[in-house]
């Protein structure tokens, strides 16, 4: 075969292999772009377990008619410029290719309407294959709808579960993302029914969250974690060793307010729990570190679940030397306990 150019829509839909697992990487892609575009309250609809619709609607900044086609275009992006812009990314979003990506392997609809505009506008999007846009009422925001995910990718699409696996994947993406955004407020319903609800008014550093989303036990034995130095701040809750897990179900960590895993921090909060903890047992965290922007790599991964430190040992050395330290209390009754 000859060497040839790929067409858009076939690029995008091998960029949607990377960024488009399941219906809760729609779901994380539509809601951070809720986030980003400053949303204080996010509807989200979901059809048999997000496979047959997810429907975003949020009350943002929203987007010009004009913009819409642009939105939908493959590294099309208003979140950066430049390389220096990249470096120091606040957004959630930069790649601009969640939505061409979602929109190549669906059938799409955004609609919106900016705070300064007296119009909506809408434009739908077939597999990849775009309309016109139109003029559509719409309240101030943002509406994305995703029909029938992977219908034109049937390799894909046999890979998707049954609804209550899929729909469970999306519940925790969102407890995830409420556990970090209690200032927004998250309404879920799924085929029709009201199916949760994060209010909006958390406070980030109460407890209320982690009662709401984590239950009870976690929230009674939770240590508040407060630490900052050497240009790093850790904040969050640590449960009491006496709360433990059998899996790493609760872990949660935040760098910069994204949800990632990392190994290396993983690694610290375990060794920090080391003499304290059960062989075979987990820890369970809520825990924000924050520090310059420019010192992390976000893009390392394009579904963004993974960050790279540029000083990994200090960062290892900072949480678990924060986390021992909260720990001390917990060490000194059980050395009292084994003396008595
Ligand atoms: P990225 O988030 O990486 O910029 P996306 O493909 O997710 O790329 O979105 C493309 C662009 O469309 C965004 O940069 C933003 O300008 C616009 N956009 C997408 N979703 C929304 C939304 N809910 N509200 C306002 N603008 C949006
Ligand atoms: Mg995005």
């Amino acid at each position: 075969m000859p060497i040839r150019q790929l067409p858009d829509t076939l690029i995008n839909q091998i960029a949607a292999g990377e960024v488009v697992e399941r219906p809760a990487s729609v779901v994380k892609e539509l809601v951070e772009n809720a986030l980003d575009a400053g949303a204080r309250r996010v509807e989200i609809d979901l059809e048999e377990g997000g496979i047959r619709l997810i429907r975003v609607r949020d009350d943002g900044g929203g987007i010009a008619p004009d913009e819409l086609p642009l939105a939908v275009s493959r590294h099309a992006t208003s979140k950066i410029a430049s390389l220096d812009d990249l470096e120091a990314v606040a957004t959630l979003g930069f790649r601009g290719e969640a939505l061409p990506s979602i929109a190549s392997v669906s059938r799409f609809m955004l609609a919106s309407r900016r705070t300064d505009a007296e119009h909506g506008a809408a434009l739908h999007v077939d597999g990849g294959r775009l309309g016109e846009v139109a003029p559509k009422p719409h309240p101030q925001g943002t509406t994305v709808e995703v029909r029938d995910l992977f219908y034109n990718v049937p390799a894909r699409r046999k890979f998707l579960r049954a609804e209550r696996t899929e729909l469970s994947h999306i519940e925790e993406w969102l407890r995830s993302l409420a556990l970090a955004r209690p200032d927004v407020e998250l309404r879920v319903s799924h085929n029709g029914r009201p199916a949760r609800r994060y209010r909006g008014d958390g406070i980030l550093a109460s407890t209320d969250r982690l009662f709401e989303t984590l239950g009870e036990e976690f929230a009674k034995h939770a240590l508040r974690v407060e630490h900052s130095g050497a240009g790093l701040r850790l904040h969050g809750w640590i449960a009491q060793p006496v709360y433990n897990r059998a899996s790493a179900d609760q872990q949660y960590l935040y760098v910069n307010g994204r949800s990632v895993r990392d190994r290396n921090v993983a690694h610290a909060v375990k060794q920090a729990y080391a003499d304290v903890l059960f062989h075979g047992r987990q820890p369970a965290y809520v825990l924000f570190l924050e520090l310059d922007p420019r010192t992390v790599d976000v893009n390392v991964h394009p579904a963004k679940h993974e960050v790279r430190f540029r000083e990994s040992r200090l960062v290892h050395d900072f949480v678990y030397r924060t986390l021992h330290a909260a720990l001390a209390e917990t060490r000194a009754g059980l050395s009292a306990e084994s003396a008595a």
